[in-house]
């Protein structure tokens, strides 16, 4: 039995299947991871990009900020690829009890996914830090520099960035899923961010699948491994 033959068969008899993903999901739709060769943390900026993103640069250079976020971050005409569609399809029959996610691309919903718990937040939504307005990420591209509100407090993204802690609520709910999922699919991450990274810990199941492009530092614990592109490998599932 090859190794899509038998995560097919795992997925045919579940209907309680987690998905935990990360920026790998999206390459295929044109988003750029960050540590892959032609990832983001391989090109050359004036500060490493996990400097950009991180709260006190945010602070501190918010220009700077906001120009390599609309320039690198925003990839508002991309499309989901044959993972995220899976994905919904397997959500619309009854099969997949979440998604938990570390992506902040929308692209999972854009699929017609819906429950997505974010655990880095998303471009798409973003509010004023002094009164709390909401803004869409069309207003963020409109204004220039840093974009403003009209009471002046600064718009910020509902991203995590560096040093930021991550929503209780949402990590609260991501590990109930994880905790009591069937077959539990890891894709497109290279399990290096914490603590997202570390909710998979608390699988308890015999069906723990790692579908990634390069090695992980799971791969030893995985049930069942398949190496390659997520979205050419969920195009052969059912
Ligand atoms: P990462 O860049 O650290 O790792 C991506 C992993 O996916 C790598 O192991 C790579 O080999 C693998 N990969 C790349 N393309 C793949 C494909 N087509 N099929 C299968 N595997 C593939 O990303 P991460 O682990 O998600 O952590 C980085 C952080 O970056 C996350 O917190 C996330 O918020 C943020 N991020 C998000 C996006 C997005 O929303 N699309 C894009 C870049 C970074």
């Amino acid at each position: 039995m090859t190794e899509i033959e038998k995560l097919n068969c795992w997925i045919e008899e579940s209907n309680n299947i987690v998905f935990f993903g990360g920026a790998g999901v999206s390459t295929e739709s044109g988003i750029p991871d960050f540590r892959s060769t032609d990832g983001l943390y391989h090109q050359k900026y004036a500060y490493p990009p996990e400097t950009i993103l991180s709260h006190t640069f945010f602070r501190k250079m918010p220009e700077e900020f906001f120009r390599f976020y609309r320039d690198k971050m925003l990839y508002l005409n991309a499309e989901p690829n044959a993972a995220h569609l899976k994905l919904a399809e397997w959500e619309a029959k009854g099969k997949l009890k979440a998604i938990v996610t570390q992506n902040i691309d929308g692209l999972h919903q854009k699929a017609g996914s819906h429950n997505v718990l974010e655990l880095h937040g998303s471009v798409l939504r973003n509010y004023c830090e002094k009164c709390g307005r909401s803004y869409a990420v069309e207003d963020i591209l409109k204004m220039e520099n840093v974009p403003k509100c009209s009471c002046g407090g600064t718009i910020k993204p509902d991203v995590v960035l560096y040093e930021e802690g991550l929503n209780q609520k949402t990590m609260e709910a991501a590990v109930e899923y994880i905790r009591n999922a069937d077959v539990l699919i890891i894709g497109g991450t290279s399990l290096a961010v914490y603590p997202a990274a570390g909710l998979i810990d608390y699988y308890q199941g015999n069906k723990l699948v790692v579908v990634n492009k390069t090695s992980t530092p799971r791969d030893r614990m995985a049930d069942l491994l398949v190496q390659g592109k997520i979205g050419e490998i969920f195009s052969q599932l059912s």
